[in-house]
C-alpha cells in the first residue's frame, strides 16, 4: 500500500455512512409514493459495481497500484452519468451512494442519464502531473468497457478537473480508433466542452435560491446569505447571488472563514482566491470558524463544501430560513428531521446542483450534433430547465405534504418507475 494512503476515514460512530444516509431518504419516499416492494428491491441496488487495479510507474521508479471504482446505479432513463472522484478515504459505499444520487438527480432535472460515480482512492495532492495522467489513463483502459457516449458518461468531480476529463476523452478515442469528444463532459471547451459548464453548478444554486424566495414572494434584495466553501460552486453562487442584489454576509474554506455586517466583497474574494487558492489571509471581515459560520443568523445558507456539515449535533443550532444545497450531502440524514420541524426549508442537493450535469447534458448534446451553442443559449436553457425542476419538485411536496427533499426524491422516483414499468423487465 502506498505510504501516503491513510486509512478511510471511519465514518462518525453509530451515524450512518453515505449510502445509508442516501438509502435512508430513499426508504421514507418510497413508502410515502408506496412503491411496488419488487421495484423497490430493483432501484436501491446498483446494477454494476466495478473495482479495478491501476498499476503505476512512479516517478521515483517505484511500482503501486491504486484501486479504483466505477459504479453505475442505472441505465433506466439512457447512459449513465457520472462524475469521478479522486480522494485518498474514497470507499465502495460513497460511490455507491453518489451513483445513486445521480440517478435521482437526472430524473428530476428531466435529461435521459441514469447515474452512475466512479472514483480513484488516490491522494492528488501528492501525485505529479504525469503519475495523475497514467493513473487516469490506466483507469480508462480497465473501464473500457464500461464508458462510451451511449453507455457511460463520465465528468469531473471533487479533484479531478478539464485537464484528466481530457486524458480520459483522449485514451478512449485511441482505443477506439476515432475522436470521441461525448464519452465525457466537462472537458475543456477547445475540446468539444460546452460555454458555461464552469459556473453551472453556481448558477444552478442561485436559480432554485431565487425560485424558492418567489414561493413566497420575497424580495431576494431584501434577504442575506452565507457560504460555506469558496471553490467552484460556492464561489460562483456568491457571485452570481450578490449580483441578484442578496447581501453575502459571510464565506469560508477550508482555512476558516469571514462575517462582514456590511456585506463581504465578492469580487474581492474571488480575484484573492485565483492568486491566493484559498482565503487566508484575505481580510473580507471579522474571522470566523466554519461551526461559527453555519450558525449565524441570515435568510439563506449554501453549504457548498463537503458532506455531512450540518449533523444531529448542530442542526439545533442553524438559524438559517433556507438552506440551499450547493453541495453534495451536507446535511445528514439524522439532521433532516431537526432542520424540517424548526421550519427551515431545504433545497436538497439532488434539485439545487443538478445545474452542473444540466449543462454537462448540453455538452453531451452538442457532441453529438457537431454544433456549439453560445453562452447564453446555455444559460437560458439551463434556467428554464432548473426552474422546472424545481416547480415539479415543489408541486410533488405540496401533494405528498412533505419536504422538499422527499418531494424531490418521489418525484424522480415516480418517473424512474415509470419508465421501468414501460420498459419492462428483460429475462
Ligand atoms: P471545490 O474543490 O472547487 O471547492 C470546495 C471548497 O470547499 C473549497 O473552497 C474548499 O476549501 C472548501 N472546503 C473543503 N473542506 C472544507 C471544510 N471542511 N470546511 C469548509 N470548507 C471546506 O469543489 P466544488 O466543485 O465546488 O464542489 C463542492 C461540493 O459541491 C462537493 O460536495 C461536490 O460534490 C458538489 N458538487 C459540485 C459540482 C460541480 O459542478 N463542481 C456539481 C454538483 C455537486
Amino acid at each position: 500500500m502506498p505510504e501516503e494512503y491513510k486509512e478511510p476515514a471511519p465514518y462518525r460512530k453509530g451515524e450512518p455512512n453515505p449510502f445509508e444516509s442516501m438509502m435512508i431518504r430513499f426508504d421514507k419516499a418510497c413508502e410515502l409514493y408506496k412503491l411496488d416492494e419488487g421495484l423497490y428491491n430493483y432501484l436501491k441496488l446498483p446494477i454494476k459495481q466495478v473495482i479495478v487495479s491501476i498499476p503505476v510507474r512512479m516517478d521515483s521508479g517505484k511500482l503501486e497500484v491504486f484501486e479504483g471504482y466505477r459504479v453505475i446505479h442505472d441505465n433506466i432513463l439512457g447512459p449513465s452519468k457520472g462524475g469521478i472522484r479522486y480522494a485518498p478515504d474514497v470507499d465502495l459505499d460513497e460511490v455507491k451512494a453518489l451513483a445513486s444520487w445521480m440517478t435521482w438527480k437526472c430524473a428530476i432535472a428531466n435529461i435521459p442519464f441514469g447515474g452512475a460515480k466512479g472514483a480513484v482512492k488516490c491522494d492528488p495532492r501528492k501525485l505529479s502531473q504525469r503519475e495523475l495522467e497514467m493513473i487516469t489513463r490506466r483507469y480508462t483502459v480497465n473501464l473500457i468497457e464500461i464508458f462510451g457516449p451511449d453507455s457511460d458518461i463520465p465528468a469531473p468531480d471533487m479533484n479531478t478537473d478539464e485537464q484528466i476529463m481530457a486524458w480520459i476523452m483522449d485514451t478512449y478515442s485511441m482505443h477506439k480508433n476515432e475522436t470521441v469528444t461525448g464519452v465525457v463532459t466537462g472537458k475543456p471547451i477547445i475540446i468539444g466542452g460546452s460555454r458555461g459548464r464552469r459556473e453551472a453548478t453556481g448558477r444552478g444554486v442561485m436559480i432554485a435560491t431565487m425560485a424558492a424566495l418567489k414561493t413566497q414572494s420575497i424580495d431576494p434584495t431584501t434577504t442575506t446569505a452565507v457560504i460555506q466553501g469558496f471553490g467552484n460552486v460556492g464561489s460562483v453562487s456568491a457571485e452570481l447571488l450578490s449580483e441578484k442584489g442578496v447581501k453575502i454576509l459571510a464565506v469560508s474554506d477550508v482555512t476558516g472563514g469571514y462575517f462582514n455586517a456590511n456585506g463581504i466583497d465578492v469580487k474581492k474574494a474571488v480575484e484573492y482566491i485565483s492568486k491566493n487558492r484559498t482565503l487566508e489571509g484575505a481580510g473580507l471581515g471579522d474571522s470566523i470558524t466554519n461551526e461559527q459560520l453555519l450558525e449565524l443568523e441570515c435568510d439563506i445558507l449554501v453549504p457548498a463544501a463537503k458532506e455531512d456539515q450540518i449533523t444531529g449535533e448542530n442542526a439545533d443550532k442553524i438559524k438559517a430560513k433556507l438552506i440551499v444545497e450547493g453541495a453534495n450531502g451536507p446535511i445528514s440524514a439524522d439532521a433532516d428531521e431537526i432542520i424540517y420541524n424548526k421550519g427551515i426549508r431545504v433545497i436538497p442537493d439532488i434539485l439545487a446542483n443538478s445545474g452542473g450535469v444540466i449543462v454537462s447534458y448540453f455538452e453531451w448534446v452538442q457532441d453529438r450534433i457537431g454544433y456549439f451553442w453560445d453562452e447564453d443559449d446555455v444559460n437560458h436553457r439551463l434556467n428554464r430547465m432548473m426552474t422546472e425542476a424545481f416547480n415539479n419538485v415543489y408541486n410533488t411536496a405540496m401533494e405528498y405534504n412533505t419536504s422538499f427533499r422527499l418531494g424531490a426524491y418521489i418525484y424522480a422516483i415516480d418517473k424512474v418507475s415509470k419508465v421501468l414499468k414501460l420498459r419492462g423487465i428483460y429475462g
